[in-house]
């Protein structure tokens, strides 16, 4: 678990970033002779995903070495030098941002350690719901934890297994783990890819030649030139080694829960997720929030980036032009620190900057993609009321956020979303606009090309909408540390209670 600010207080300090964190992004390649280097760039590409740090392992026959950091990939593999202290055809990599475990460059993984059978990495996105429980036991047992990251579990799984493959220890034991996970391995003479049995995060495979590649998306193929394959179906394990690509499932797996935030806000819009073109996938969602909760105005202006793609589904739905209302700045990161006392307040308009040529006079239809906290919707909609709105018609295109996510997506606990806590005419109210409409929950499910949602089998996780959670949560009770905590909170099926923290990966 994390004592990471999960959201930022704004008000607290203006200049840090104000977004929620990502979850991670993971990578492998099987050989290239540029195995590391082109890790280093499939990161670069999931760079959105976690830019706390990132670490690369490389496998040079058997002979494991790792580079990891704290900060963004481009900081920190940037050079040859970097690089070709990582030799070798075969490397995993992964971008982290830390909501399980400490912050610290000891929680940056790939894990990389020397097992009976020789040197094992392995790099994981998402958020195991048992670690805490299993940590316990294995502490009890005498496991030495080195990290305080959920993953750290499966490490110790796999090395007490008695399987004879190291490819049968995995799986024996992702077999005790619960929760999401999208995993990429390494031994010797193989690489592993496995998604858990819901598929709740992404993961592809790639070819490069007669390189293979796994990444979390597939942007980060884009990047290194190489030809999508296929996804990693939910509750399949690859291994990949000189005689190809070989697939396992788990014995029984429950129907696919994809993450459907994942096509809302986090993966990159250049990516396409078993087959659903993400960008696309955001237009549509657009059009069906223009269909659902039309309103007379001038311009439709989104809150960039994440709100872009929907604003121009929007836009092209309801006949409005598409106006860049709000400029983004780019380069503001957490490096920044406020000069003086005296200029802090300005600092909300570090990130987002309104123009106000173009919003001055106008009834303006405001286009995000989420609400969480409220934070951006209240600030951005003064500032647009400020450069001279006329009116401002808040539209977010996903249905409210009433749940935290345990599964890998960082979201705060429950009584600091805004939507679990106050109806939508508050939610209004409070971020003062003049009308606020969120896309249904069929709305979305529409988008994605589906009827309606099928309630009794629904074909996303869409936990933090309608607070259904697929995966039980077995460590309501219990940090990922194996710390007994009255801060978490939740149940299997339908947490009702607060949580305070959730782990991710
Ligand atoms: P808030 O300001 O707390 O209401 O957060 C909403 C804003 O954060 C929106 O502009 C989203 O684009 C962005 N957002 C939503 N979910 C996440 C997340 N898990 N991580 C980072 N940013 C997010």
């Amino acid at each position: 678990m994390s004592d990471a600010p999960h959201f930022p207080d704004f008000t607290a300090n203006p200049f840090e970033d104000d977004k929620l964190h990502e979850e991670c992004g993971v990578f492998g390649v099987f050989g290239s002779e540029d195995a590391a280097a082109h890790t280093a760039l499939g990161l670069h590409a999931l760079q959105h995903r976690g830019t706390e740090g990132a670490g690369i392992v490389a496998n040079n026959n058997g002979k494991f070495a790792f580079h990891k950091a704290m900060g963004k990939v481009g900081d920190n593999f940037n050079s040859a030098d970097v690089i070709s202290k990582l030799p070798g055809q075969s490397a995993i990599g992964h971008n982290r941002y830390s909501t399980a475990g400490e912050k610290g460059v000891i929680n940056i993984q790939p894990f990389c350690v020397e097992l009976e059978f020789g040197g094992f990495a392995l790099a994981h996105n998402g958020n195991l719901t048992n670690a805490g429980a299993l940590r316990k036991t294995l502490v009890e047992g005498g496991c030495i934890f080195q990290t305080t990251m959920d993953t750290e579990v499966i490490m110790h799984l796999t090395a007490l297994s008695r399987a004879m493959e190291v490819s049968e220890k995995l799986l024996d034991a992702l077999a005790q783990v619960e929760g999401a996970y999208s995993v990429i391995a390494m031994d010797k003479d193989n690489l592993y890819g496995v998604r858990d049995p819901y598929g709740v995060r992404p993961l592809v495979l790639g070819k490069l030649g007669s390189a293979y590649v796994l990444a979390s998306e597939t942007c980060a193929l884009d990047i290194i030139g190489a030809d999508y394959v296929r996804d990693i179906e939910a509750g399949e394990i690859v291994t990949i080694n000189k005689n190809g690509v070989s697939s396992r499932k788990f014995p029984r797996l429950p129907g696919k829960r994809f993450c459907v935030f994942e096509y809302v806000y986090f993966a990159r819009p250049d990516s396409t997720i078993e087959g659903n073109h993400v960008y696309s996938a955001r237009k549509a969602i657009g059009r069906e929030l223009a269909q659902e909760s039309a309103i007379e105005a001038d311009i439709v202006v989104p809150v960039p980036d994440s709100g872009i793609p929907a604003a121009i589904g929007y836009a092209a739905q309801s006949g409005l032009p598409f106006e860049m209302g709000i400029i983004r700045s780019h380069y503001i990161g957490r490096t920044f620190i406020e000069p003086t006392d005296q200029v802090r307040h300005l600092g909300v308009k570090l990130k987002h900057n309104a123009n106000q040529q173009v919003i001055k006079g106008k009834r303006i239809i405001l286009i995000d993609d989420s609400i969480v906290r409220g934070t951006t919707s209240k600030k951005i909609v003064q500032m647009m009321k400020e450069a001279g709105a006329l009116e401002v018609h808040m539209r977010i295109a996903s249905p409210p956020t009433t749940n935290s996510c345990f599964y890998g997506v960082d979201t705060p606990e429950r009584s600091k979303l805004m939507a679990a806590n106050y109806s939508i005419d508050e939610m209004r109210e409070m971020i003062g606009a003049d009308s606020l409409a969120f896309i249904s929950i069929d709305g979305l499910y529409r988008a994605m090309g589906k009827d309606k949602r099928n309630n009794n089998a629904p074909q996303y996780c869409d936990a933090c909408f309608t607070g259904e959670y697929p995966i039980r949560i077995v460590d309501k009770n219990i940090n990922s540390t194996g710390i007994v905590s009255d801060k978490i909170s939740g149940t299997a099926g339908a947490p009702t209670a607060e949580t305070d923290d959730k782990a991710a990966a």
